[in-house]
C-alpha cells in the first residue's frame, strides 16, 4: 500500500522536508487534548494552512510522537 504524504509545520523536525512533508518511514501520532482549543485560536477564520511552519521543543509540545529535534 502507499504511504500517505503528511503535511507537517514543525520544521525543526529531523524528519521535516521540502515542501513541509514528512520523511519518516512511520509516524505515531497521540490525542492532543488541546488540539480543538489550539484550533480554534490560530486558525480561525483562515482556513487550515499546510503550508506555515512553526518550531517545537518536544514531540509533547506536537502532535506528533516520532517528532525528533534536528541537530544543530
Ligand atoms: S513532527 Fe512528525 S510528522 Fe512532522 S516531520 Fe517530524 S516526524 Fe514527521
Amino acid at each position: 500500500m502507499a504511504k500517505p504524504i503528511v503535511k507537517c509545520s514543525v520544521s525543526n523536525c529531523s524528519f521535516w522536508g521540502e515542501s513541509n512533508q514528512c520523511r519518516a518511514d512511520a509516524i505515531m501520532i497521540e490525542i492532543d487534548q488541546h488540539a480543538n482549543a489550539n484550533y480554534n485560536a490560530e486558525f480561525a477564520g483562515e482556513g487550515f494552512d499546510s503550508e506555515h511552519q512553526d518550531v517545537a521543543d518536544k514531540s509533547s509540545s506536537t502532535c506528533c510522537h516520532t517528532f525528533k529535534p534536528k541537530k544543530h
